[in-house]
């Protein structure tokens, strides 16, 4: 799950990270109200506007305006509040913001890149920093990767000092700044492993002019699996800014994640919903979405699975893959065909059940009078529903 920036930046104070200081607001009519505040609150007489979005690249969008006096904040607080947002994150249809900040203005004398995350290829995280912070790092990864130094930590062992000293001094930091670094750094990654995150960036941390070092921009996204055991970030959960479709999916406990394809998937085992995207694409097909609708595969689990894969109006061919272990052929079959005679189907549908009274369950889906394909293989249903796209 992703949270906003002043959502992230709230939390990493709570580890003892020194941020930008801002408020949030969402109605342009408290705007002038909350400028004032944080004149008041963080003595500023320069503002930032910042867009609310999960989305990265907001400056770059128009998202994050400076702003020179109380006047210019409200101006550019208007154009934002309410605006479609478009980053290269956001696709072209861009986010509605419906949240901003207003903060403080800092006085950048440079701008560094710090990220924590999991490297799945050594097994463990990583603490990245480079000197090419700011608002290009795709760019700085892509072409001057040398740029971009790593420390790894083993799970459970956290991040030794001299880890974090070795970052700062390959910033060529020294004095008092080194020193603030390197306590920012051992702080950052508490609040990664202790918020059970995936991914947590300060893209800039900045040494201000005054001397300070100080988190600017803060992106976290916390682990879903863990979210049970953090209450309080579960409540900075914004479904305004996630895909509807996999909203909904949430509700029925389904495993639903919308692709970019046109042969929509339903299948049972999220091993098995990874190799029929596989297939799919082996024969020249493209999935629509991955589905995992968990080992029971009850009546309703088919019917809303069903709506929600007809849901997306790129979806001309579906195919479901169930393997019957747990759940029997039979049963599946029933629901498949209670479902299918209750939803209007408009796309032809490719059944393969595997498993427990398969046998049993192709002649009912064959005496059904609805307009199922069947198929014995994943290939040959891999075949049948890429053919039947139309
Ligand atoms: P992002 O574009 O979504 O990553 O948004 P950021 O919060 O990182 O802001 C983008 C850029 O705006 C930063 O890299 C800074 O260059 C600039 N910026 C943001 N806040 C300030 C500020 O307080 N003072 C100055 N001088 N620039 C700022
Ligand atoms: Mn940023």
């Amino acid at each position: 799950m992703n949270i906003h920036e002043y959502q992230a930046k709230d939390l990493l104070a709570s580890f003892g990270v020194p941020i930008q200081r801002g408020k949030v607001v969402d109605k342009i009519e408290d705007v002038e109200t909350v400028i004032d505040e944080v004149a008041t609150e963080y003595e500023a007489s320069q503002f930032v506007v910042k867009a609310q979005i999960h989305a990265g690249g907001r400056g770059k969008g128009g998202g994050v305006k400076f702003s020179s006096n109380k006047a210019s904040a409200l101006e550019n607080a208007k154009t934002i509040l309410g605006m479609n947002l478009v980053t290269h994150q956001t696709g072209d249809s861009g986010q509605a913001v419906r949240k901003i900040m207003i903060t403080e203005a800092l006085d950048i004398e440079s701008e560094f890149y710090v990220a924590i995350t999991l490297d799945r290829v050594t097994s463990r995280h990583v603490v990245m920093v480079s000197t090419e912070g700011g608002v290009d790092i795709e760019e700085v990864a892509a072409n001057t990767p040398e740029k971009i130094l790593k420390e790894w930590v083993v799970p459970g062992f956290g991040l030794n000092v001299f880890q974090a000293r070795k970052l700062a001094y390959g910033l060529q930091l020294d004095g008092d700044i080194f020193k603030q670094t390197v306590s920012i750094l051992m702080k950052l990654f508490k609040a990664y492993e202790k918020s059970d995150a995936n991914i947590l960036e300060v893209n800039p941390l900045v040494i201000t002019k005054q001397g300070k070092v100080i988190a600017l921009d803060a992106k976290i996204n916390i682990d879903d699996n863990a979210l049970y055991r953090h209450k309080d970030i579960q409540e900075m959960r914004d479904i305004h800014e996630e895909d509807p479709m996999e909203v909904e999916a949430g509700k029925y406990n389904l495993n639903y994640i919308k692709l970019d394809g046109n042969v929509g998937c339903m299948v049972n085992g999220a091993g098995l919903a990874m190799a029929t995207m596989d297939i799919i694409k082996l024969k020249g097909g493209d999935p629509a979405n991955f589905l995992d609708v968990g080992g029971g595969a009850s009546v309703e689990t088919v019917k809303n699975g069903f709506r929600i894969i007809l849901s997306d109006s790129s979806v001309k061919a579906v195919l479901i893959n169930i393997f019957g272990g747990i759940v029997r052929c039979d049963r599946v079959a029933n629901g498949i065909i209670q479902a299918v005679s209750e939803l209007d189907l408009s796309v032809p549908v490719v059944v393969r059940l595997e498993g427990t009274n398969a046998d049993i369950a192709k002649d009912l889906l064959n005496q059904s009078d609805l307009k199922l394909l069947t198929a014995g293989s994943l290939e040959e249903a891999a075949d049948k529903v890429v053919a039947a796209v139309v």
